[in-house]
């Protein structure tokens, strides 16, 4: 399927996924997250009866302010505060590890949880850093290497960022019409609805191959005049890398170009996970051991191919627990976020996860 050239969008895809869905499905999660935390006043100490191993992953570091000005996806940051509460509630009820720890020792007792990153972002550095130094905390960073090369954002980010900044400078009514489905106009017009619509439409593209996508970027891009935008300045360095990995951090790969790798041949798979881990290998001059997948999204072919491509571990975004069963190519991380993560609501989420 793809988009047509002319400025009128094929809007098919967009029935899919449409912003009035997005909003129910927002409206339920809110309505879930009061009713755990009511729950949660009556079982406050759960984990502590259901230990287990846990491996959290962290995208962006942001305060509220910030996340809504970067457009960010609810799912993909959370405040600063947050994090280091989340920290200090993690050594209270267990012991944080560095991830090759959690990985090797599965006969210590009691809660343990490792921490990581994903995509390299700067925020992670400024915000991040320094609550893990304070804490003695080694964490694992996975890291796309282009962006961290050119200090460009990959598309789905940059994207979100051009229509969120046309949004704000006076295209709203433009990109209403331009993104929304006919009829559904009304849900765009509060900032929630904006982002809902901007963040829907990057979900949608995502389901496109790759020149279908270009395409109907390009085609966004020329209906709405998207300027370039400062997209740039988000992404940490390689001195930064560097850094972190002097300081005992963990580096891994997260491809070479945030490709997602699902439905995609073998080939261009082993490119973007040899190429990634030699580009790495090369910057911090240490073994990369661990690939985390763009966007959480494998298959059989590129889970088959990270272990044949030198890599220890492949990790995947599902909130389980890890178990002795648990796949090299496909362990389990826990998705933390500020609309998820507060505690004790965090604490009942990890109670309640089964294992994979
Ligand atoms: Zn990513």
């Amino acid at each position: 399927m793809s988009f047509s050239t002319t400025p009128q969008l094929d809007r098919r895809i967009f029935r899919s996924c449409s912003p009035r869905h997005v909003s129910r499905a927002r409206r339920g999660l809110v309505q879930g997250i009061a009713r755990a935390a009511q729950l949660l006043r009556v079982t406050p100490t759960l984990l502590a009866t259901r230990p287990g191993r846990y491996i959290f992953a962290y995208h962006r570091i942001l305060t509220p302010d910030e996340a809504s000005q970067e457009w960010c996806h609810p799912s993909i940051w959370i405040s600063p505060e947050t994090f280091e509460a989340q920290i200090a509630h993690l050594q209270k009820v267990g012991r944080i590890v560095s991830l090759q720890s959690l990985l090797e020792d599965t006969t210590t007792p009691g809660n343990r949880f490792a921490i990581t990153f994903d995509d390299a972002w700067a925020d992670n550095y400024r915000y991040a850093l320094p609550v893990l130094e304070k804490n003695r905390i080694q964490a694992c960073f996975f890291v796309p290497t282009q962006a961290v090369s050119t200090g460009e954002l990959f598309w789905t980010e940059r994207l979100a960022l051009q229509l969120g900044h046309a949004a704000s400078s006076g295209s709203a009514g433009a990109l209403i019409d331009t993104l929304c489905i006919p009829g559904e106009q009304a849900i765009a017009t509060s900032p929630a609805g904006m982002l809902a619509l901007v963040l829907d439409c990057v979900e949608r593209l995502k389901l496109l191959s790759d020149a279908d996508r270009d395409a109907a970027i390009a085609d966004i891009a020329r209906t709405l005049k998207l300027g370039a935008g400062n997209t740039s300045g988000r992404v940490m360095s390689w001195d930064q890398i560097r850094e972190l990995h002097r300081l005992g951090h963990e580096i891994g790969s997260h491809t070479r170009t945030h490709r997602i790798l699902q439905g995609v041949d073998a080939e261009t798979v082993d490119r973007e996970l040899q190429d990634s881990k030699t580009e790495i290998e090369r910057e911090i001059g240490a073994s990369v051991r661990y690939f985390c997948y763009p966007n959480a999204r494998y298959d059989q072919v590129s889970a088959a191919r990270v272990t044949a491509c030198g890599y220890e571990r492949g990790f995947r975004m599902h909130n389980l627990r890890m178990d002795a069963a648990s796949q090299p190519a496909t362990v389990p991380r826990f998705s933390v976020a500020e609309v998820n993560g507060r505690i004790p609501l965090l604490d009942w989420r990890l109670a309640m996860s089964g294992t994979g």
